[in-house]
């Protein structure tokens, strides 16, 4: 995921970049959850590659929200997110890994 950042980092400035991936296609292995992308640095990254704005309107604050629940539904632990603070915000690897490649042309 940082290597297909860097790579249309790359890109944007002119510089031909290879990306070797040995897997055929994204959801070809499950990639795992959720990544947290911070304000201070991941985020930074995005604005420079141009995807931001595609990262933000499919990233939830949610992620970072906290719940556990009995088989009831009886609550143990409700730690709510504070939409205000804006530090970080989380988004499936899977869609990351979406956003980075569509705006990637091989070469
Ligand atoms: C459990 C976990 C949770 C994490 N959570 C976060 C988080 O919340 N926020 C965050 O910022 N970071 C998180 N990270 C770190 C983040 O995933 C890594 O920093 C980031 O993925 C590194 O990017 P990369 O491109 O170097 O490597 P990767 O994203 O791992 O990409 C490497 C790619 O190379 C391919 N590859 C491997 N071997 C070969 C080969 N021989 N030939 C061709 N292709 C090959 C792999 O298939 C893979 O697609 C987490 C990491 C883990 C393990």
């Amino acid at each position: 995921m940082g290597g297909l950042t860097f790579a249309l980092i790359l890109q944007r400035y002119g510089v031909k970049a290879i990306v070797c991936e040995h897997e055929p296609f994204p959801a070809s292995r499950k990639q795992g959850g959720s990544i947290d992308i911070h304000h201070d640095s991941g985020q930074m990254a995005l604005r420079e590659a141009d995807i931001f704005e595609q990262f933000e309107a499919l990233a939830r604050y949610e992620g970072q929200e906290s719940h556990l629940l009995d088989k009831t539904g009886k609550v143990f632990l409700d730690e709510v997110a504070d939409l205000n603070e804006g530090d970080h915000q989380a988004v499936d690897k899977i869609i990351f890994i979406f956003i980075t490649t569509s705006g990637f042309n091989p070469i």
